[in-house]
């Protein structure tokens, strides 16, 4: 009997994904998978190294964990994904708690990992940033059992100033379209009632192919026929949306007409310093577009406030985007310099404090623009999928326009006694009211 194995994720879906592949290599090597720490031998944690707030998280999880050891079951503590890409040979020294190292490349030498950990040796696996599944891998799927996640592509060919992920990533490198069907095929068949299309930029996907695609082509070419669930894409470029795929999207009848579209900012000398394409007046043009084409669409975005150089002038450019763009969902995150990224090398940084009062007056402005868009839906009946029971009676699920992890709920109340819903599936409901995030709807069964 080989010893249990129990696996961390943290981070972003795209990490995830990375999580599950290795607990199904795992689970195929014969490795018996366990949800609980205290029940493994062997325990790996999934790493984000994105910003430092996540390195300290990762940090902190492998040193909870290596207390195991102590207890005397835990055997191999082994650290994959961006932390040990982003410190590579340093951390032998800096984490001794630690077994092995596997850097995202090396995702598909996991099994390898656990026996050289388990022999006592110490090492960083590394392998060039090139691998990406497909759809033979096997997959561990621990996200709930309706939601599943499709890396469409891995790595980055955009060089945000701020952004460390094409070090941590490697080079943009696109699945085969056939090979996202069958992992869509195979997903939809197990039972997955939304299926969120993933990648660091998906609007990229297909073009450094031979012959080239788009991501337009691939969701014409879904095998969507006797799918009745959604598909979701998240994280598209700005200028990568074109008509093609709006078009797409809208004539889809599984793609939800949600556009998840990290902007970051609108004023054009900081998208310039940012290395970003486009300014605050083309990204308008985009969103009008979107909403002539699909007026029903809900709108996304991700802004950075207080990147080095923003002046005053240029957050009143960003605060005016936002009040004429009108997101139905927003994030907004105070710049962070990041070691190593050329936005940490750049004059006039802007105070934390600044940058985090200029991200609470937009997180202010769009709050009202929130609510407003959340009572226009006050009276009109959405599909909603099921994800848990808060009480008898009452239950939270997503609409369209919520995206998993990221965004708001809508709290599902029974019409009368013994109306059901079943966690998982989707059901229709009449919403009755509306909060600056979530929706309340009345299900009538
Ligand atoms: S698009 Fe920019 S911010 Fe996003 S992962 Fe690539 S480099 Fe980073």
């Amino acid at each position: 009997m080989k010893p249990p194995v129990a696996l961390v994720s943290l981070g972003c879906s795209k990490n995830l994904v990375d999580s599950e592949v290795m607990l199904g290599l795992l689970d195929e090597a014969g490795y018996p998978i366990v949800e609980d720490n205290e029940d493994a031998q062997v325990v790996i944690v999934n790493t984000c190294a994105f910003i430092e707030p996540a390195v300290n998280e990762a940090i902190e999880a492998l040193l909870d964990i290596s207390e195991l050891k102590k207890k005397g079951k835990l055997q191999a503590l082994i650290c994959a994904g961006c932390l040990s890409q982003r410190y590579q040979d340093d951390l032998l020294a800096e984490l001794p708690e630690v077994d092995v190292f596997l850097t995202p490349g090396a995702v598909d030498q996991v099994v390898e990992a656990v026996q050289l950990a388990l022999s006592g040796q110490r090492e960083v696996m590394k392998a060039p940033l090139e691998y990406i599944y497909d759809a033979q891998t096997p997959r561990w799927r621990s996200a709930p059992s309706w939601l599943a996640y499709v890396k469409i592509a891995e790595g980055c060919d955009n060089r945000c100033a701020y952004c460390t992920i094409p070090s941590l990533r490697g080079r943009y490198r696109s699945r085969p379209v056939d090979d996202i069907c069958d992992e869509f095929s195979n997903l939809a068949g197990g039972g997955a009632q939304e299926i969120v299309l993933i990648a660091h930029d998906t609007t990229r996907y297909g073009e450094e192919m031979e012959p080239p695609s788009s991501l337009a082509a691939l969701l014409e070419n879904l095998p969507t026929r006797d799918y009745n669930g959604w598909i979701r894409i998240m994280y598209m470029y700005p200028t990568r949306i074109t008509t093609n795929l709006i078009n797409a999207v809208g004539q889809s009848i599984c793609t939800v007409p949600y556009f998840d579209i990290p902007f970051q900012h609108a004023s054009q000398g900081i998208l310039q310093r940012m290395g970003r394409a486009g300014d605050g007046e083309v990204y308008l043009h985009e969103l009008a577009q979107i909403r002539r084409m699909i007026p029903d669409a809900a709108l996304r975005t991700t802004l950075i406030a207080g990147l080095p150089g923003e002046t005053e002038e240029d957050f009143e450019v960003l605060l005016d985007f936002v009040r004429q763009a009108r997101f139905d969902r927003l994030g907004v995150f105070p710049y962070w310099p990041e070691p190593g990224t050329p936005a940490a090398e750049m004059e006039d940084q802007v105070p934390p404090e600044a940058a985090r009062q200029r991200q609470e007056e937009l997180i202010s402005v769009q709050e009202q623009i929130s609510l407003e868009k959340n009572e226009q839906f006050v009276g009109q009946r959405l599909r909603v999928l099921v994800e848990r029971e808060i009480e008898e009676g009452v239950w939270a699920g997503r609409s369209y326009r919520d995206a998993p992890e990221v965004d708001a709920e809508v709290i599902l109340r029974a019409a009368s006694e013994g109306i059901r819903t079943n966690i998982g599936e989707f059901v229709w409901a009449t919403v009755t009211k509306a909060q600056v995030h979530d929706l309340t709807a009345v299900v009538q069964g």
